[in-house]
């Protein structure tokens, strides 16, 4: 089978000759949950960037479902970033002035679902991550953990072949980082394909495989 993401033989300079990924190869197939992990500067959030179609490397290719995204226009890339991925941020990025299902609605409407379609689907993502008591609350209404699990929700409401998580558990506390992390653990069992970044190794040893970065380059990468 295809594997979601291919990245191959990726290097990205930023000016002034820092070399933030230095021939990077990483394959991640379907239903697979991995951390990639590594200290800060290790260039974690150059490769999601790379992997999400954010940022183009200075070289090397990616492949999202077989397709090489660094040949495709802005226009395309926004389209297979609304319909093949889904982001989840360590602040949220929830939108303050609309409910839960609105906030989760809205991650389907760059995928061109129709309006009358969204509500429901976002009502059904909620329900999977255990929010179908809170559709309409907003996000201050919402703690910490129910905020990221909106933000789960939104990242998954559109089936995406892959979800890239980036340090889910840092802006949470012990217990709710945990219960996010079980959230992830329970969606991958129903099979979604989920990268988690983070710096914690703590969080990088619950997970199944572990790619471990340092200074631009993978250094381990362990099942
Ligand atoms: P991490 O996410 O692991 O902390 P980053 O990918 O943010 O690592 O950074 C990797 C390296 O690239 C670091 O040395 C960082 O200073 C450098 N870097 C990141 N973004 C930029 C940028 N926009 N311009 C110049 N250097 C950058």
């Amino acid at each position: 089978m295809t594997p979601v993401l291919t990245v191959e033989a990726v290097t990205r300079s930023y000016p002034g000759g820092v070399t933030a990924l230095d021939l990077v190869s990483l394959t991640v197939r379907r239903g697979e949950l991995l951390a990639i992990v590594g200290p800060s500067g290790s260039g974690k959030s150059t490769l999601l960037n790379v992997m999400g179609t954010l940022d183009r490397p200075t070289s090397g290719t990616v492949r999202i479902d077989g397709t090489d995204v660094t040949a495709l226009s802005d226009r395309r890339l926004s389209e297979l970033r609304a319909r093949q991925l889904g982001f989840v941020f360590q602040q949220f990025h929830l939108t303050d002035g609309l409910s839960a299902v609105e906030n989760v609605a809205t991650g389907l409407l760059y995928a061109g679902v129709p309006r009358r379609k969204r509500r429901p689907l976002a009502a059904e993502a909620l329900d999977r991550v255990g929010l179908a008591h809170r559709l309409s609350h907003r996000p201050h209404e919402l703690s910490g953990g129910e905020k990221q699990r909106v933000a789960i929700a939104r990242a998954l409401v559109n089936g995406p072949s892959l979800v890239l998580a980036d340090e889910p558990t840092g802006a949470l506390d012990t217990a709710t980082g945990a219960a996010v992390l079980s959230l992830l653990e329970g969606l991958h069992q129903e099979g979604a394909t989920i990268a988690v970044i983070t710096h914690d190794h703590d969080i990088a040893a619950r997970l199944p495989r572990r790619v471990s970065m340092r200074d631009g380059r993978i250094v381990g990468d362990e099942s």
